[in-house]
């Protein structure tokens, strides 16, 4: 098909067709509109309603342009309809449909009218004509049918698309051959890829329109999860299964100075039983912030070692987390004799040297450490766990590392707690294992919204606070999440802030960035910790997992442009174990909806819940940390819509099951572009 002559357009089109991706028709077929308007019905004057956009055909009898007091031009058209009433379109700017209106012609006038003194009135609406040149009435592709909305391209205006895909519409059965059988489709009521392609483009209505839609988020979504699966399959092995073995486990235990909660027993279990079964573990272990799920780990690592003389490797996603894992790790396991390394970025080249021979010589039981301990020269002796803490995509970009060391378990750990649906949809190839239940004692956050104005009345509380040798965190959002460069600049402003509001305390208020070197971080970190300093200001780098235990106030600027979940995740800083802690969540002005979205801090220490919430509010991709664009997006009702996902799920299943000769062509799907960007 010459696609030039198919569109009737010309060559520099075809050309920004192909430097956007789209070189055929077929292409072209699959770029989507975005949204859908109702133009299938053109109405009467007295049907329309104001405020909604609606389509009506009428007569121009007069054209004039205005000049108002201040000299500005109104252009006016008045037209008219079978009954002769009047309707005026006005244009405040100078417009090209203006220009093109011609006096007696007829015109479909697409738009929000609104009336006064009983006339009825469009501005600025589209106006497609109601005659082919020669002025004989005529049919057009954008009027009587539920008129497709699409993206502007790099280069095409969005309207472009609407009037040259109509001409594509008769070639969509021969260019789109293979399909899913039709038993398949059937079963879960999708239709065909010819429906679904000419519903989407050219839908006859809106029932048809949302079926289309339905295959392509069903598809999405079952393509998500066979990718996991065969990411699954790629990595397990399968081996012997064994009674599980618990005497290394209680060895461990009895050395504890606590013990465990009920559900820290269940999901140690839960590794042990995976451990002795017949493939390698891949467990996803969540839950709050404080929860215990280092100890867990630590448990589990203790098992693999003593058992069977495994190397355990930790990875943390930032150098200060590593450290703290370290340290924690190092006092429940050097007292045992287990020889446990720290490997970081910031350690000089022959440290690392060192380090890595050992590691390669099996003289270290358990490296902790950030990317440090993934890269091509690292060589394990016996690798046998790998633990990756807070980083959910370690796993999907770093599993060819672990592969070449005869893929260990796999633990995954995560202290955001992330809403069941979402579990299922996105990390459908770990098992999950949730720690709901805190260490006894552990008393709630008492947290406040308070407005800018009622800033000054924390002072008091953490002056007190600070007597009493407790610190306090100052959070403060980027300006900009894109320019690294704000980082600094919002650090800076708001430490000057807080120096002028505690002036009692020079000199122990500090500040700490994400642009800053790991050593100097670490160094405020210490200083923090021995007192140096009192209170401190940083951007969310102190989210993860960092731990000083004595801070017990926490104060989060502009908290308005967190989601729940990541407010949930700072205000963990200070969850301490014997003393009240608190949580301000400022924000400038105290609006409705930012009021209603934040009380559910104050109501509630549930860290799944506020992912819920923020689910509803705010969206999987802000949740995932994924960027999705529009064609990726799988919305909100969908990933809320259990019995969608249910029939998903039996869908894989019976896939993998029964037609295992489908899963090829369901991963190449056609109407599944781009859907990657989702898991890496
Ligand atoms: P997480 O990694 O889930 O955020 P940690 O494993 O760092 O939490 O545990 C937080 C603190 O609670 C640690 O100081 C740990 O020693 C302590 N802890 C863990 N489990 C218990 C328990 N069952 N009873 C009392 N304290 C516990
Ligand atoms: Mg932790």
């Amino acid at each position: 098909m010459d696609l030039r002559k198919t569109l009737r357009t010309t060559a520099p089109y075809i050309q920004k067709l192909a430097e956007n991706g789209y070189p055929s028709a077929r292409d072209l077929l699959l770029y989507f509109p975005r949204a859908y308007e109702d133009r299938s019905n053109i109405k009467k004057l007295e049907e329309l309603v104001e405020d909604e956009v609606q389509t009506v055909k009428l007569k121009v009898v007069k054209k004039n342009i205005i000049r108002t007091r201040t000299g500005k031009q109104i252009q006016e058209v008045t037209l008219i309809d079978e009954n002769e009433v009047k309707v005026m379109i006005q244009y405040f700017r100078m417009s090209y449909d203006f220009k093109k209106i011609e006096l007696l012609k007829r015109y479909y006038v697409i738009g929000k009218p609104t009336g006064s003194y009983g006339k009825v009135k469009f501005m600025h609406p589209q106006v497609i004509p109601a005659h082919d040149t020669s002025g004989a009435e005529s049919e057009s592709a954008e009027v009587g049918r539920i008129y497709p909305i699409y993206s502007d391209m790099q280069g095409i205006k969005a309207a472009w698309f609407a009037k040259k895909m109509f001409l594509l519409q008769p070639y969509i059965a021969e260019l789109f051959t293979t399909d899913l059988p039709e038993t398949f489709l059937d079963r879960y009521d999708l239709p065909n890829i010819v429906q679904t392609i000419s519903q989407l483009h050219f839908p006859e209505s809106f029932e048809q329109q949302v079926a289309a839609q339905r295959r392509l988020f069903f598809m999405r979504l079952l393509r998500i999860q066979l990718h996991s699966l065969q990411s699954k399959l790629n990595y397990i092995h399968t081996k012997t299964s064994q009674e599980p073995d618990r005497t290394y486990i209680k060895e461990f235990l009895a050395t504890l100075p606590f013990t465990l909660t009920g559900a820290q027993k269940r999901c140690i279990k839960e590794m042990i039983d995976d451990i002795h079964g017949d493939r390698t573990m891949m467990r996803l272990l969540q839950w709050d912030v404080g929860s215990g799920k280092t100890v867990v780990a630590a448990a589990v690592a203790y098992h693999i070692l003593r058992k069977n003389n495994g190397q355990i490797a930790l990875l943390a996603p930032l150098e200060v987390l590593a450290v703290q894992h370290y340290r924690s790790l190092a006092k429940l396991f050097l007292p045992l004799g287990i020889r446990i390394q720290l490997l970081t970025g910031s350690l000089t080249a022959s440290e690392k040297k060192k380090i890595k021979q050992s590691l390669a010589a099996g003289s270290i039981d358990i490296i902790v450490g950030t990317h440090a301990i993934i890269q091509q020269d690292i060589n394990f002796h016996n690798l046998q766990l790998a633990i990756i803490d807070e980083q959910h995509k370690f796993w999907v970009r770093q599993r060819g590392f672990f592969q070449r060391f005869d893929s260990p378990h796999l633990l995954q750990m995560t202290a955001t707690p992330i809403p069941r649906s979402l579990t299922l949809a996105f990390f459908g190839e770990f098992e999950v294992s949730v720690i709901d239940e805190m260490p006894a004692g552990r008393k709630p956050i008492q947290t406040k919204i308070v407005s800018n104005t009622e800033a000054k009345k924390m002072k008091p509380r953490v002056l007190t606070k600070i007597e009493q040798e407790q610190k306090v965190f100052v959070v403060t959002p980027l300006i900009d999440e894109s320019e690294h460069l704000e980082d600094t600049a919002s650090v800076l402003a708001e430490r000057e802030e807080t120096q002028a509001i505690y002036p009692e305390l020079a000199g122990k208020i500090w500040l700490m960035h994400g642009k800053m070197k790991s050593a100097d971080k670490d160094q405020v970190m210490k200083d923090f910790k021995s007192g140096k300093y009192v209170i401190l200001v940083s951007t969310t780098v102190i989210e993860v997992g960092i731990d000083i235990p004595d801070a017990t106030i926490i104060i989060i600027k502009n908290a308005e442009r967190f989601g729940l979940s990541q407010l949930h995740q700072l205000r963990g800083r200070v969850w301490r174990n014997d003393i009240q802690s608190y949580c301000f969540l400022q924000t400038p002005r105290k609006s409705w909806e930012t009021y209603q979205r934040l009380r559910h801090m104050e109501n509630t220490m549930d860290g799944f819940k506020l992912a819920e919430i923020d689910l509803q509010i705010r969206g999987a991709g802000e949740m995932l940390g994924t960027r999705q664009s529009g064609q990726t997006d799988v919305p909100l009702e969908i990933l809320t819509d259990t019995k969608f996902l249910a029939e998903v799920k039996e869908a894989w299943l019976r896939l993998t099951q029964h037609h295992p000769e489908y899963i090829q062509q369901v991963l190449w799907d056609e109407t599944q572009e781009k859907i990657g960007e989702l898991l890496v």
